[in-house]
């Protein structure tokens, strides 16, 4: 088991399968400059599924496959389907390769999709992302719908003044197409450091929001899921905010994170991580592999600390952590 010092266990494992993206959101990376992992240093698909394998005999029983954006790793669907042989697979991804890949995806195994999607205006999705592709999006999810991935979820990030107007909207397009939505208060994982909690658009006044469109009620019990979710009108479609700043959910996580190069982390604000790759590449057993798991499972830490007043973001951009 992977249990740390505050009674929590780790069953849920993001995996980042690369640090590149195919767009350049601007609350995530910068236009340009920004350093990729070196390609020896990136596990291969053989190191990830032996990864997997040993968290799975260590209690982890679902796996959700991210990045950078996952959809370019190559040979994705040979490596879903060597993954689900040992956990529950989902994936979050920014659309964009979904049109050819659903259906490939989800014979290979994978069950789940979560869409990132701000903005449904072209002139928007192009400033917000600087790549001129919102058709793409479109399409891959209804390619998703198709493909028979179920749930197909659409995340997004409210910013004031750049899309905290279309809440709504977004809200009635997705109740329309069968998706579900989730907001994600946006987090301090900026690469030029300019997030500020007084400007944030919080998960209250997204709330609040829909409330003026919608009749929400609470919806089942969360367990350690990051969204708190409400039935619209009375169900049963439904929508979730993640809170992850004013209404952290610390207290229930079940999540680790492994990055693409081989580094354990326990949290996504982690300024610490363990080294996977090295034991690993020098020939350590199941057993060595497992242990290095409990061990830095054993030091996570109790919150994210966003609130601190020592709070540091991690040194990597989120695109290298995996969202
Ligand atoms: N490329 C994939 C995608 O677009 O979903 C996976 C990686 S992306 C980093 C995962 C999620 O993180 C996206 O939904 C994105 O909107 C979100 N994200 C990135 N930076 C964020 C931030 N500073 N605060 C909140 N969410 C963020």
């Amino acid at each position: 088991m992977l249990l740390d010092t505050f009674g929590r266990t780790a069953t849920d494992m993001r995996v980042s399968l690369t640090d590149k993206c195919n767009l350049r959101c601007t609350y995530c990376m910068p236009a340009e400059g920004l350093p990729w992992l070196a390609s020896e240093t990136l596990l291969t698909d053989d190191e990830l599924v032996r990864l997997v394998r040993v968290a799975a005999s260590m209690g982890v029983r679902t796996v959700r496959l991210t990045g950078g954006e996952p959809l370019i790793r190559p040979g994705l669907p040979g490596l879903v389907a060597r993954l689900a042989e040992h956990v529950e697979l989902s994936l979050t991804t920014n659309g964009l390769g979904l049109g050819r890949l659903a259906a490939p995806l989800h014979a290979a195994g994978l069950r789940r999709v979560n869409v990132s999607l701000d903005t449904l205006r072209a002139d928007r999705f192009l400033a917000l992302t600087r790549r001129d592709r919102l058709h793409d999006v479109v399409e891959g999810l209804a390619a998703a719908v198709t493909a028979g991935l179920s749930p197909v979820k659409v995340n997004t990030v409210l910013m004031r003044g750049v899309n905290d107007d279309e809440a709504g909207e977004l809200l009635d397009w997705c109740l329309d197409l069968g998706y579900e939505l989730r907001f994600i208060e946006q987090m301090p994982l900026d690469p030029e450091h300019v997030w500020d909690r007084g400007v944030m658009v919080t998960a209250d006044e997204i709330l609040t929001r829909l409330s003026k469109r919608h009749t929400l009620t609470p919806a089942d019990d969360r367990g350690s899921a990051p969204a708190e979710v409400w039935l619209v009108d009375g169900g049963p479609a439904r929508v979730g905010v993640v809170g992850s700043v004013t209404r952290p959910f610390c207290g229930t996580c079940d999540r680790i994170r492994l990055t693409a190069d081989g580094q354990l982390r326990t949290c996504l604000f982690a300024r610490e991580e363990s080294d996977l790759r090295a034991p690993l590449r020098a020939g350590a057993d199941d057993a060595e592999l497992a242990e290095r798991m409990a061990v830095a499972v054993r030091g996570k830490k109790v919150g994210h600390g966003i609130d601190d007043p020592s709070f540091l973001q991690p040194d990597r951009p989120m695109s290298a952590i995996g969202g």
